[in-house]
């Protein structure tokens, strides 16, 4: 009897550990820059869904599964509508966008150039741009994507996601992450576990390294200087990616750290559930 007993339970945690891990859900904020959960109700095989004709994350959701949607910044408020596929059938679940006022930022760089690059510069921005299209266009299957981040590097944050930015004077593209003021050389450490999908030395952002943590999540940590990992590698949540620096366009030493959803930056705050290391 007894024997019996173990057996059972022996074959009840085996069968509880080849369940996908319940983690932890990005918060939700339904604006542009932000990301909305949209529930897919039940099905025995995880749905596909897109929006604007890129394929978003789809995560377990006690019985049912809920799709992860990150709303682009220049996202006009209303109603959208995402495209989703269960069971060979399409369906559409419309979802309303409301408005969001970002706050405008002022500030200086010393290097005029990265403010006003030459024409040897924009065949360069041009390169790295077609390098950062691809990976925001690539969708890798992980049945179970841990996307319970935590902050790359302790510091004290100095510059919110979305800020609309006049950088010497000229208008600039909106800030696109989040910033934490650390000295040059602090350890960056993996916002999550993933494989990192790019690294090198950008124009704008510096030395930056790319995670891929799948279904479309993917990481970036900008301006470092120094970069610990090559492409191709898997990360552990936590893992040391890099030394924080002050490379690419930057106005002093900082971490810039973006996430991306189905393409798209959002607030990296909606990912951050889990303490900083
Ligand atoms: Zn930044």
């Amino acid at each position: 009897m007894r024997t019996l007993l173990v057996q059972l339970l022996g074959i009840a945690l085996v069968w509880l550990a080849m369940l996908p891990a319940a983690h932890a859900l990005p918060r939700e904020a339904v604006v542009p820059g932000g990301l909305a959960l949209v529930r897919l109700g039940e099905a025995t095989q995880a749905p596909a869904a897109w929006f604007q004709g890129k394929r978003v994350a789809v995560l377990r959701d006690g019985q049912g599964w809920i799709a992860l949607v990150g709303l682009p910044l220049r996202l006009e408020p209303g109603t959208h509508e995402l495209r989703v596929i269960a069971h060979g059938e399409e369906t559409a679940k419309p979802f309303r966008v409301a408005a969001k006022r970002y706050a405008l930022q002022r500030f200086t760089v010393p290097d005029q150039r990265k403010v006003e690059p030459l024409p040897e510069d924009e065949l360069r921005i041009a390169r790295e741009q077609t390098r950062i299209d691809a990976i925001k266009a690539a969708f890798r299957d992980e049945p179970s994507p841990d996307l319970a981040f935590r902050l790359p590097a302790s510091g004290r944050l100095s510059g919110n996601f979305g800020l609309r930015r006049i950088i010497n004077g000229l208008e600039r593209n909106p800030h696109a992450g989040i910033d934490v003021a650390v000295p040059v050389g602090t350890p960056v450490h993996a916002a999550g576990a993933g494989v990192v999908v790019d690294t090198g030395d950008f124009f704008f952002n510096g030395n930056s390294v790319y995670l891929d943590h799948g279904q479309g999540v993917v990481t970036l940590y900008c301006h470092l200087d120094r970069v610990d990992v090559n492409p191709g590698e898997r990360v552990a949540a936590g893992q040391r990616i890099g030394l924080s620096g002050n490379t690419g366009r930057t106005s002093g030493p900082h971490l810039h750290w973006t996430v991306l959803a189905n393409g798209t930056a959002v607030d990296p705050r909606l990912f951050l559930t889990k303490a900083a290391k």
